[in-house]
């Protein structure tokens, strides 16, 4: 397999010039460039232009959860072996993290190098600026361009009134294209398959905001069947693997894995960020910026809490909105639960060598 053969072979994935640029040394060490499509537990399947390939993460799992391997990352992995290992992961372009709004599960990255976020908002239902507002927070905080696709424009049949509400939405969202479609019916589809032809493609939102639907007709068939692809693996043999990240038919990526549907549902569920804005606000001068104000040292909520400013029944209230938040995510992906588990872990192991040293520097 020579570069150039590679170059077209992963180009439906988004590989470009600046990529293959940035591969170079890797290319020369004898590494092959890839994409991954999977994670799964210190493992990972990553299509490169012989086809999909399982790889071990061993060599690129930091320390910094930010930076542990995650589907969309472009990454070199080793031409054979068993267990095959992923070398290196190319620098990202954007990356996805579950909200902030989360203080908690801040950390947790989702997809990486994603061009656009399409924000999906159902027009069978009021439209909630609000939360249309928050879904473009995350959006821009990963560095995707967002885009609004207002959906099921066909139970507004009356265009000055679906006029009206696109003006509400691109007054609500400066800078961002508000598209309408119908999906069900394939109406106004093309705006946004020439859209997601320019790159990766995640879709975000309420559930029930129609993602689904709009990435069956972006696939043009049942994403779940084209999810679970027969690849051979490095021995040679058929298995069936789940892929979170689809070449579009019409050109471009799409990324859908179900932490980051969790994350529709995280910003869709009682906004606790915004339910409890005093704390959110009080937690801006917490010492940790990931400050779970429980026991932190330097922490401003707790010491709102002790100067009597914010009554303790309130945090507790917020602790528990934000336990169940994060169990409305877990409920939806084993592996996020996996994860939460390991961060828990780890979180508790850090937490004492970081006051275990703060002592000794003390003394
Ligand atoms: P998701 O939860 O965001 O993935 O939403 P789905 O794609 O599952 O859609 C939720 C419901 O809305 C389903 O019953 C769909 O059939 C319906 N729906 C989706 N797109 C459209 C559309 O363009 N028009 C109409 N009328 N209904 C739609
Ligand atoms: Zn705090």
């Amino acid at each position: 397999m020579t570069f150039s053969n590679a170059f077209s072979a992963l180009a439906p994935y988004g590989w470009d010039e600046a990529w293959a640029q940035q591969f170079a040394p890797y290319d020369s060490e004898g590494l092959l460039p890839g994409r991954v499509v999977r994670v799964d537990r210190g493992q990972c399947d990553v299509v490169t232009a012989g086809g999909v390939v399982r790889a071990d993460t061993a060599f690129v799992t930091p320390h910094d959860p930010l930076r542990v391997v995650c589907t969309g990352d472009w990454v070199a992995v080793e031409p054979g072996g068993n267990p095959r290992y992923v070398r290196t992961c190319l620098p990202r372009r954007t990356a996805f993290v579950r909200s902030t709004s989360s203080k908690r599960s801040e950390g947790q990255i989702l997809a990486a190098n994603v061009d656009h976020a399409i924000v999906a908002v159902s027009l069978a239902v009021e439209l909630d600026l609000g939360r249309i507002e928050r879904f473009l927070a995350l959006a821009w905080e990963s560095g995707a361009q967002p885009v609004v696709v207002l959906t099921k424009a066909d139970l507004v049949p009356d265009a000055v009134a679906l006029s009206y509400l696109v003006q509400d939405v691109e007054t609500t969202a400066p800078g961002v294209p508000v598209l309408t479609v119908s999906a069900l019916y394939g109406e106004r589809l093309d705006v946004l398959v020439a859209l997601a032809a320019g790159g990766t493609s995640v879709l975000l939102g309420q559930s029930g905001a129609g993602k689904s639907t709009l990435a069956n007709a972006l696939v043009g068939q049942d994403v779940m069947d084209v999810r679970a692809i027969r690849d051979m693996d490095g021995k040679g043999r058929h298995t069936t693997t789940t892929r979170n990240l689809l070449a579009l038919p019409g050109g471009g990526v799409l990324i859908d894995t179900p932490g980051l549907r969790g994350v529709g549902l995280w910003d869709a569920g009682s906004g606790v960020g915004q339910v409890f804005s005093e704390i959110e606000e009080l937690a801006q001068r917490c010492r940790f910026h990931d400050c779970a104000h429980e026991s932190e040292p330097g922490c401003a909520v707790l010491a709102a809490v002790d100067a009597g400013e914010l009554p303790q029944r309130r945090l507790e209230s917020y602790h528990k909105l934000m336990r169940e938040n994060q169990w409305i995510v877990a409920k939806t992906d084993a592996r996020v639960r996996a994860e939460l588990r390991r961060d828990w872990k780890r979180k508790g192991a850090e937490g004492k060598a970081a006051m275990e040293l703060k002592r000794g520097r003390r003394r």
